[in-house]
């Protein structure tokens, strides 16, 4: 008999098991719409060309090592990934006020400053938008919250933002309570707050004394422009808020598998960041020593020149510019085949994703019927859309309405 014996199988992760369930189809024509990362028009993964140029350099260059990092990683890193998210000339680093660390990508990121903010300020009350990132409610409750709660965030009948649920939420959190928001290209639902709205949460999270924590994984990918995708973080951090924030480079540097991420923290306080950074220290040494170098040097070198940046900067804009021709043409076909329903919502939501509103029941019988994978919630990957499937696609969407 086995030790083991008392280990119980635990539940599958949809998003994981979506994607072998679709790997495993023979069917010619199947779609993955489930898996969240950027598919060219031919529905392949693409590396991006300043990434593959940087890596070939990279391989030649004989100085470079294989040595352990720091524990909080490469600084010329952190610092290029702090100025990308604040913007360069935001005073609050010519302040020494903020500052970064290298994480494994946006999850290893978020562990990182949740763990932080437990140990450290005895935070244990967060609250996530319903619905989320299926992962942040593991991530924080792993780190030590024991208390996770959540506000309202959509609406499923406007399929809009549920702003005033929001605001009320809000309202009755605790003081102190971390409140984990998304920068930009809200997951799952693609839709973010407007300026006006983020005005007012902001006012009430100052009001109730409550933490920001943005959750910054798809800068560049909502509006194609960096800077317009940092609006939010930048606003309150000009509103005088200190703040953690979770950046990863996944989806806009495709590094998916590299884990390359950074935290930055903004305090209102430059004398308190040797004390944070020290004890960050012993929050990484103990969960996993140091960071990978790989990913963080093909980053940094790419921010750090301005041509490499200029190249780069072309790129999101080309994956983004390919979202929403995709949103587009779903649209348009679903139109001209009259489906029920109005599928406006799918050139509002901005991002990946597009929370299309199909039922679970509608979902299976994409699944089973058509070869089209998606999640249970209706969540559909744009850029798994292409020329040559968005006819298909818009017409199983059609035949699961219609049924
Ligand atoms: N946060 C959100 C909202 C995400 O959608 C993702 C990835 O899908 C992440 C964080 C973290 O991803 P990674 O750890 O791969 O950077």
């Amino acid at each position: 008999a086995s030790r083991f014996q008392v280990v119980e199988l635990g539940p599958p992760i949809e998003v994981f098991q979506l994607n072998k369930l679709c790997v495993e189809d023979s069917y010619q024509n199947k779609v993955n719409l489930g898996v969240g990362a950027y598919r060219d028009e031919h529905g392949k993964p693409w590396v991006l060309p300043v990434v593959r140029n940087m890596e070939k350099q990279m391989a030649e260059d004989a100085t470079l090592l294989h040595e352990y990092l720091p524990v909080l990683g490469m600084e010329q890193f952190s610092a290029a990934s702090v100025s990308m998210l604040l913007g360069e000339d935001n005073p609050v680093i010519a302040a020494g006020r903020a500052f970064g660390v290298q994480t494994l990508s946006g999850t290893g990121s978020l562990r990182v400053g949740a763990e932080f903010l437990n140990k450290h300020l005895k935070a244990t009350t967060f609250y996530y938008s319903t619905p989320t990132w299926e992962n942040h409610h593991l991530v924080f409750v792993n780190s030590g919250f024991t208390n996770p709660r959540s506000y309202r965030y959509w609406n499923e009948k406007t399929r809009a933002i549920d702003f005033d649920g929001l605001i009320e939420d809000l309202k009755n959190a605790p003081e102190n309570s971390v409140i984990l928001l998304h920068a930009c290209a809200h997951n799952p639902t693609g839709i973010d707050p407007t300026q006006e709205q983020w005005e007012k949460i902001a006012d009430v999270m100052e009001e109730r004394k409550l933490f920001p924590f943005f959750d910054s994984a798809y800068q560049g990918f909502a509006s194609g422009d960096l800077d317009k995708d940092a609006w939010a973080v930048r606003y309150f951090v000009k509103r005088g808020f200190e703040l953690l924030c979770a950046q990863s480079y996944a989806k806009n540097f495709g590094l998916y598998n590299e884990r390359v991420g950074n935290l930055t923290f903004v305090i209102s306080d430059a004398a308190c960041a040797a004390a944070m950074r020290s004890q960050l220290t012993w929050v990484v040494r103990g969960m996993y020593s140091n960071p990978p170098a790989h990913g963080a040097r093909v980053v940094a070198n790419v921010l750090a020149n301005k041509q490499l940046f200029d190249q780069w900067r072309d790129h999101i804009k080309m994956m983004s510019s390919r979202v929403i021709q995709m949103r587009e043409a779903l649209r348009a076909e679903l139109i001209k085949l009259g489906t029920p329903g109005n599928w406006d919502h799918i050139v509002k939501q901005i991002g990946l994703f597009s929370y299309t509103g199909l039922t679970p029941r509608q979902v299976e019988h994409l699944i089973q019927e058509h070869h089209i994978y998606l999640l249970k919630s209706g969540r559909i990957n744009i850029c798994g859309l292409n020329p040559s499937n968005v006819q298909y696609v818009a017409a199983a969407i059609h035949d699961a309405v219609t049924k």
